[in-house]
């Protein structure tokens, strides 16, 4: 008898695939979770199994052959097929592309691949510690960093090559130690990991608060079963130092644990102070990696070898066997949603995926999303306060600067420059934050106020110096920079508004005595530019910092005491009913920056509407205050928390038809339990070329929610135009 199985493939379409396992293979065992390679059309597709033998619903002779069964070394576990399912019908996305994308790139690829584990080095063991010292005498005094990549491999015993890189070493170094015999490259052990004392730096432990202490003893109460905690802790209240004791504890268990950040930027810091507690494997999951690298992270870690992973969004979906804790770090971060394909948050999925697993997870924030805190005043969360931080450091004051009566002196005020000079005069560092990258927003004609605009977006061009571009920054398009007005023809063409590119020249004027340097995605795209230049911070040897919101996370900057907002007024007043909530976030991280050590640290925002209530109430009252208040609002008006949200977006090459496609299947349904706004214009219409439109689902609950996306979603597949307007599901929103 021929078996059948129901298989997920990358294909975009909602439905799963059965196919039969053909004679030749047919004295294989094939369980869930096994990749396998079938024929689609005329291509040849990796899919996953989903299923013990079915019964096909098809004519059994129209169903195609299995081509291939792939190692059942990259075999997928049950638990993670079933996370995989629940996470396709959540989000209403098509099930083979969330199993292809939860996969390495490597395994969406037939290729034979190495699933070896990664390569490590570590001080060669069998060296006796004379002959150690008589080798480390030949490294020269001034390889200052060999001497010091040795000495972390002594204390660190075996590293693999992000690790090593993330500590800011080069292959250059570690090959140098290598030629000298010093190291043993070997591969991490494929062994379980298994927890022994000797594991913990105990020595690097903190003595916990009172506060610290309760909510490390009231989470580990609920270990080894399904539970969600909120730790609201201010800046520097110290949530890593409960992090890692409560990480501990599941170590102890012999349990893995998921750590996951909303930044690449963020890794090295908590990378290093994981390495400082725990001697165990830790494998990253990052953008940095290359594909080998990845698929490394994602082996040990399904082999259960890799005790923590450290990983950004989508490490979210990384196997882990013997999974014992999941923390979610800076848990309100907006990247933790990803905004194209399958739009999933991680945070969300981190939630759904300890539900199912039965085990704690862990949300931590200064600034918590209003989603969260409306859980934990549901009581559905436990919530944890951090309000104090330990020794004496002080949360930096926040001060609104005026500046609509005032000039402004390349985009800085007369108080703040005063303010600027003072710290710098004490030796402190300042840090200005200016949220658009670049060197001006536009270039504009001084005769005819004609602006450069990107044709596929109808948006200005964002002008770069250093490249000497144009750069739209909403579709990534570039051109030359313009020497004449495309419409009166005057060669006074000028940039109009400021950057962060012009501001770091601007600096150079204003404060000659003084270093600036500049932290945003172009000043930092190049690997290991980021590490580099924050460690020149640590080193004082820039005491002035400009940024964008990449500064506002989670760095630490202890000699900072003075931090400027130079442009905050876009949040005010936009269309975006979560921009206030965002703005508040993003005030209240930058200005935890500031002020870490000994050192008292004040934040001026420089506003033209410093009456503003949004404004005076994070000021006067805090972030927490604010948050009940913005609830209220939210409340009244019935948007998320208080309601669950789904969009259905549609683009094409005219406006016409995505608006029409919406109207179509919104008027098609009937007795749905949820109301539907729209179809409307997208806040950017236009963007790349296509016409933009979206249709608002708003459910009282999330069954209602999911049944209408159902509905809708049928209408969609269905419509003549179904194939002329590009469309998609995005539940739980995050922008429009
Ligand atoms: P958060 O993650 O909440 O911003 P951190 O965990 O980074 O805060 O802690 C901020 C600083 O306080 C760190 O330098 C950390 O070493 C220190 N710290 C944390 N907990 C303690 C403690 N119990 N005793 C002394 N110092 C602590
Ligand atoms: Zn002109
Ligand atoms: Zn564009």
């Amino acid at each position: 008898m021929p078996r059948f199985f129901d298989i997920a493939i990358p294909v975009p379409m909602r439905q799963t695939f059965t196919y039969r396992l053909p004679e030749r293979l047919s004295g294989q065992d094939v369980e869930v979770g096994r990749r396998v390679q079938v024929p689609f059309g005329n291509r040849t597709l990796i899919g996953v199994v989903l299923s013990e033998p079915v019964d096909p619903e098809l004519d059994p002779e129209k169903i195609k052959d299995i081509q291939a069964l792939l190692p059942q070394e990259s075999q997928l576990d049950e638990q993670q097929v079933k996370f995989l399912l629940t996470c396709a019908r959540y989000y209403h996305h098509p099930v083979g592309d969330v199993f292809s994308q939860a996969l390495p790139v490597l395994l969406r690829q037939a290729n034979d691949i190495d699933l070896r584990q990664p390569l490590c080095w570590q001080v060669e063991p069998s060296l006796s510690d004379d002959d150690l010292a008589e080798k480390l005498a030949s490294i020269a005094k001034t390889a200052v960093k060999q001497q010091a990549l040795f000495a972390l491999l002594k204390k660190q015993g075996a590293m693999t090559w992000p690790q090593i890189r993330l500590s800011g070493f080069s292959k250059a170094q570690l090959n140098a130690l290598l030629k000298k015999e010093l190291l043993l490259e070997s591969r991490l052990p494929s062994k379980v990991f298994r927890f022994e004392p000797k594991l913990v730096a105990t020595e690097n432990k903190l003595q916990l608060t009172t506060e610290q202490a309760l909510v490390v003893s009231q989470i580990s109460q609920h270990l080894n079963q399904f539970s969600c905690h909120l730790i609201d802790g201010i800046t520097g209240s110290g949530k890593t130092e409960v992090y890692l004791q409560v990480m501990e504890k599941v170590l102890q268990q012999h349990q893995q644990v998921l750590v996951i950040v909303p930044e690449i930027g963020l890794t090295p810091q908590t990378l290093h102070r994981f390495e400082q507690r725990f001697n165990v494997p830790i494998m990253l999951h990052h953008s940095g990696l290359n594909d080998g690298e990845r698929l490394q992270t994602w082996q040990s870690a399904r082999l259960g070898s890799a005790a923590i992973v450290l990983a950004t969004r989508s490490g979210v979906f990384t196997p882990m066997p013997n999974l014992g804790l999941i923390i979610v770090d800076e848990e309100h971060d907006s990247s933790l949603k990803q905004q194209e394909g399958f739009r999933y948050h991680s945070r969300d999925l981190a939630i759904l995926r300890a539900r199912q697993q039965q085990l704690p997870v862990i949300l931590g924030s200064a600034t918590p999303s209003l989603e969260s805190l409306h859980n934990a005043q549901l009581q559905r969360y436990h919530y944890h306060r951090l309000t104090q931080r330990p020794g004496n450091s002080k949360l930096a004051s926040m001060q609104l600067v005026d500046i609509s009566t005032q000039p402004l002196v390349y985009g800085l005020s007369g108080l703040v420059q005063q303010a600027m000079r003072t710290t710098l005069e004490k030796g402190e560092q300042v840090l200005l934050f200016l949220n658009r990258r670049g060197f001006a927003p536009a270039i504009a004609c001084q005769e005819c106020h004609w602006v450069c605009e990107c044709q596929r977006c109808n948006r200005p061009y964002t002008f770069h110096h250093n490249q000497q571009l144009l750069v739209c920054h909403h579709c990534g398009s570039q051109r030359r920079v313009q020497k004449q007005c495309q419409q009166c023809g005057s060669v006074r063409l000028s940039p109009m508004g400021q950057g962060t590119e012009q501001l770091e020249q601007r600096l150079a004027e204003l404060f000659t005595h003084y270093k600036a340097v500049r932290i945003d995605r172009d000043s930092t795209r190049r690997k290991g530019e980021l590490e580099k230049r924050l460690e020149a911070i640590a080193d004082n040897e820039y005491q002035i910092l400009v940024g964008t919101q990449m500064l506002a996370k989670g760095h630490h900057f202890p000699n900072v005491t003075l931090v400027v907002m130079l442009d905050v007024d876009g949040a005010l007043f936009s269309y975006d009913f979560r921009a206030p909530e965002k703005m508040a976030q993003l005030l209240v991280q930058v200005a935890g920056r500031a002020g870490r050590a000994s050192k008292p640290g004040k934040v001026l925002i420089q506003t033209h509407y410093p009456q503003h209530p949004l404004l005076q109430d994070l000021v006067n009252n805090g972030y927490e205050h604010f948050a009940r208040f913005a609830l209220m609002e939210r409340q009244q008006a019935m948007m998320p928390p208080y309601s669950f949200q789904g969009l259905v977006r549609a683009e094409a090459n005219n406006a016409y038809l995505p608006e029409q496609f919406l109207r179509d299947i919104s008027s098609q349904l009937n007795n749905s339990e949820c109301a539907l706004c729209g179809p409307v214009a997208a806040p950017m219409e236009k963007k790349a070329g296509k016409f933009r439109f979206h249709l608002t689902i708003l459910g009282k609950d999330r069954k209602s929610l999911h049944q209408t996306t159902q509905l809708l979603i049928q209408l969609a597949e269905h419509h003549p135009n179904k194939n002329k307007v590009r469309w998609h599901v995005d539940i739980d929103p995050q922008d429009m």
